[in-house]
């Protein structure tokens, strides 16, 4: 029996949740059109759709906010900002922006200039561990391609292995050669890498990675939304690490990046935040910067109040806070191992941020394009009240180019766990809604759709079960 973890911290606020009844949440159900993206907040009990923006601010954080300084330009948080990105990172260039996906915005389009104009690259070619999906959007949205090089071992969910987020190092260099060194705009690591489950990427690997960049003079961009669960796998498990300060550990992680950018929804814990960070290439900077003004907002506030740099920049300290991460990894496992013991085949071992279901394994009876992982979501939602999310055929979608359902490698249900919100009894009661779905899965039946959007379907799609 795996053990738990009190919380390192006490309760000084709550916020009522509400339980509902099975006929309630087939009422709701039905109005969401069996997509619990659209249900109602308030109909959900516990809501592990993301952790993103959905962690719990501390006093102090809550505390900074009253200190925000709202000049249009110069505030005082954006050089507390600096200077905590300084202490963790050690990137002179700062930009804040509204969240990650902001950061992307402006960056890309200034790498893929600077590939034309000074290695002569054509194309515009991204490699990746694995893109994140807006990653991966705003790549295409530029006419970029996203490659994703994760190792094969993240895909067989039940064989142990300590780096599934790892690069296949072998495919990337196959593939800078393939595209051409000059055509590639930077290689990407994302850690951890949230598409195979938040698995950690090893420092060897980023070192590695690295290397190879530089021999073919190409940048590479730390994609940095869980950057303190990464490093404290690190200290876990990497021979050499385990004595070492996490702080010692996050900055040699960034010595092998040039650039980068962060959803500081995730690991910083505040509500809406992000940040485009870079060395000390002044040139990119630059060019961040002018794009940064007309789409984010002025270069010292980018996407961001005052009073919520204050609070990101606080976040900073907190998220690298050792008893915290212990306890925060060991809630996500604990979850995992009760899961484990109750026959569930999960994403092993589990990751950062997330318990990752196997729906393949759960509901074999349910072919791919009646989407299995979303069937097991709303039998989840009708036991108990809780919201996961699918990630597989639902959310891959179709090749634009041929119509054609892409094939997905993996079809999982996704518990994501918010930061400092729930206790380990709320796991209990999520690990025993699940078990006894999943020993009733040969009653669940697929999905077919009702409404299908042409783009970003899994949003906004409706849904109905089918009937023998
Ligand atoms: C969430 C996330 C992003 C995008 O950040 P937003 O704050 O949601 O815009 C990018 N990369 C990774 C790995 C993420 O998890």
């Amino acid at each position: 029996m795996s053990k738990r973890v009190p919380e390192p911290f006490r309760i000084k606020m709550v916020e009522r949740i509400r339980m509902t009844t099975e006929a309630d949440r087939q009422l709701a159900l039905e109005a969401a059109g069996y997509n619990p993206f659209m249900l109602r907040s308030e109909d959900v009990y516990i809501d592990l759709l993301t952790d993103s923006g959905t962690g719990a601010m501390s006093d102090t954080q809550w505390a900074g906010l009253m200190l925000g300084d709202e000049a249009y330009a110069g505030s005082r948080n954006f050089f507390n900002l600096c200077d905590a990105v300084q202490h963790f990172f050690q990137y002179k260039l700062v930009v804040p922006t509204h969240q990650g996906r902001g950061a992307e915005q402006i960056l890309f389009p200034c790498l893929i200039e600077r590939m034309r104009k000074v290695r002569g690259g054509t194309e515009a070619v991204f490699l990746s561990n694995y893109h994140f999906d807006t990653t991966a959007g705003h790549i295409e949205m530029c006419g970029g391609k996203a490659i994703n090089l994760v190792t094969e071992k993240a895909f067989s969910t039940e064989v142990y292995d300590d780096w599934k987020g790892n690069f296949d190092l072998e495919k990337l260099e196959t593939a800078i050669q393939h595209y051409g060194s000059v055509n590639i705009a930077a290689i990407i690591t994302t850690v951890t890498c949230n598409s195979s489950g938040g698995q950690p990427v090893s420092m060897a690997n980023m070192r590695n990675v690295y290397a190879l960049a530089q021999h073919y003079d190409i940048p590479v961009v730390i994609d940095s939304a869980r950057y303190c669960e990464n490093a404290y796998f690190i200290k876990q498990r990497e021979e050499g690490y385990d004595e070492k300060p996490l702080l010692e550990i996050i900055r040699e992680m960034y010595r092998y990046g040039d650039i980068l950018t962060m959803s500081a929804k995730k690991d910083p814990m505040v509500n809406i935040g992000g940040l485009c960070c870079i060395r000390d290439h002044e040139e990119l900077f630059q060019a961040v910067r002018t794009r940064c003004v007309p789409m984010e907002g002025f270069v010292t506030y980018g996407g961001m109040a005052g009073r919520d740099m204050e609070a990101l920049a606080r976040g900073l300290y907190e998220a690298a806070d050792e008893d915290f991460l212990h306890y925060r990894i060991s809630q996500v496992k604990y979850l995992g191992d009760r899961l484990r013991e109750g026959g569930v085949p999960i994403q092993y071992p589990t990751g950062g941020h997330a318990v990752f279901v196997d729906a393949k394994k759960v509901l074999p009876h349910i072919p791919a394009e009646q989407f299995p992982a979303q069937a097991l979501c709303n039998a989840l939602y009708l036991e108990s009240g809780v919201r996961a999310v699918e990630i597989g055929s639902l959310l891959l979608g179709r090749d634009p180019s041929t119509g054609q359902q892409k094939p997905s490698p993996l079809e999982l249900l996704r518990l994501t766990i918010p930061r400092r919100v729930y206790t380990n009894d709320h796991m209990d009661y999520v690990a025993d809604a699940l078990i006894a779905v999943c020993q009733q899965a040969s009653s669940i039946r697929g999905l077919e759709f009702d409404y299908e959007p042409p783009v970003l379907r899994h949003f906004t799609a409706r849904l109905k079960p089918l009937t023998d």
